[in-house]
């Protein structure tokens, strides 16, 4: 009889957008037809610089990567200007999340989140055994000071997405501050800032100054979104070295690959590549957000790479869409049970899923859920 530890007894697997491979073998579909907008991804994904790094990196694979990831955490360093020993990365900022946890918590503390914060919160705490503070959201976003309501003696852990996945609501830089300013100094801050590329100008906030004022700030960022590197598992944290020296003793050695170094260091290179992104991202959320609304279907304000829709019944809209070949994300693990996550694709890749979707409604009375 197998003996897991009890708080994983409780725990179950993350369950992630469909990949394109699955639904193919699915609906019998070729693979280059389906339409995925399911996991937030860069529809160019990534840079023509960061792929040739890539493939000049396969002559290093026989060796281990360089566990300090050098090249690239100095280049991280003078871009954000901080110190060397200010910058961790991680398998992706999800890892990032992860050790922070890991460092953190333990059964006797208490982790602060929203409720519908990026479901990776709630399963680093539950793996941890720590405690869950979920906090009540404020109109699908954070209720910050909610969250500084609940913070205590035993609070070690706050995780803050800004913007949040999967709602898209934006934060003012000046109530995050103003938190900062006020939790306890031995509560760590996670601010995700996954989606940050993606602001449009008037959210565009440099947040990296306040690591110098807040020894308890760890800022996450990642390469796996507007940098569209997910598929190589690369993201960071910014921090005050004594912050960052307890996420180095638990981060495994070697937890970025060589080639996915040398894509990194390269995709940071290239700023044409990233403001294309957000030109394609900010056209394609306007196209989604006019076919829904022209369709009766009533979204959420987004300041990320996807956005909220509401229907009267998700999950046959759902349904329908994959045997359309088109891949949306189902949240209603998050509560959202009304709700389907659609992730910004190209601008034939949005039509396509409007047209399913129109096909769909004319058929059903979903039309009438909403307008
Ligand atoms: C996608 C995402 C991440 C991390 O993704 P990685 O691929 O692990 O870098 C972190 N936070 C939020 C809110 C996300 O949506």
């Amino acid at each position: 009889m197998l003996k897991p530890a009890s708080h994983i007894l409780k725990t179950s697997p993350y369950v992630g957008g469909k990949p394109i491979s699955l639904v193919a073998r699915e609906t019998g579909i070729a693979e280059a037809k389906i339409v995925k907008l399911a996991s937030n991804e860069n529809p160019l994904g990534m840079s023509d610089l960061a792929k040739a790094a890539y493939n000049t990196a396969i002559h290093q694979l026989g060796r281990y990567p360089d566990p300090d990831a050098h090249a690239l955490r100095s280049k991280l360093a003078r871009k954000f200007g901080v110190a060397l020993d200010q910058v961790v990365l991680g398998s992706g900022s999800n890892e990032i999340l992860d050790l922070a946890a890991t460092a953190f918590l333990d059964a006797a503390a208490e982790c602060v989140y929203s409720q519908y914060g990026f479901i990776v919160y709630s399963q680093a705490t539950q793996r941890l055994g720590a405690k869950h503070v979920q906090v009540e959201a404020k109109d699908f976003g954070h209720d910050l000071d909610g969250m500084l309501a609940r913070c205590n003696e035993k609070t070690r852990l706050v995780f803050i997405a800004n913007p949040n996945n999967p709602t898209g609501t934006y934060l003012e830089p000046t109530a995050i501050e103003a938190f900062l300013q006020k939790v306890p100094s031995h509560v760590v801050v996670v601010l995700d800032e996954a989606y940050n590329e993606y602001l449009p100008d008037h959210q565009q906030f440099d947040t990296v100054p306040w690591i110098k004022r807040f020894p308890n700030l760890l800022i996450a960022r990642t390469f796996s979104k507007a940098y569209g590197m997910a598929g190589l598992r690369v993201g960071y944290g910014l921090g005050q070295p004594g912050l960052i020296g307890w996420i180095n003793r638990v981060r495994p050695a070697f937890n970025v690959t060589t080639p996915a170094q040398e894509a990194a260091i390269a995709a940071l290179d290239d700023r044409a590549f990233l403001a294309r992104t957000a030109l394609l991202n900010a056209q394609g959320l306007v196209q989604l957000q006019q076919g829904l609304k022209a369709l009766g279907i009533k979204t959420l304000p987004s300041s990320g790479n996807f956005l909220l829709a509401q229907f009267e019944d998700a999950s046959a809209v759902n349904s329908y869409l994959l045997t359309q070949g088109v891949i949306v994300r189902p949240v209603a693990g998050y509560g959202l049970t009304t709700w389907l996550r659609i992730s910004v694709g190209l601008p034939e890749e949005n039509a396509y899923f409007l047209k399913a979707l129109a096909t769909h409604i004319s058929k059903t009375s979903e039309a009438l859920s909403v307008a």
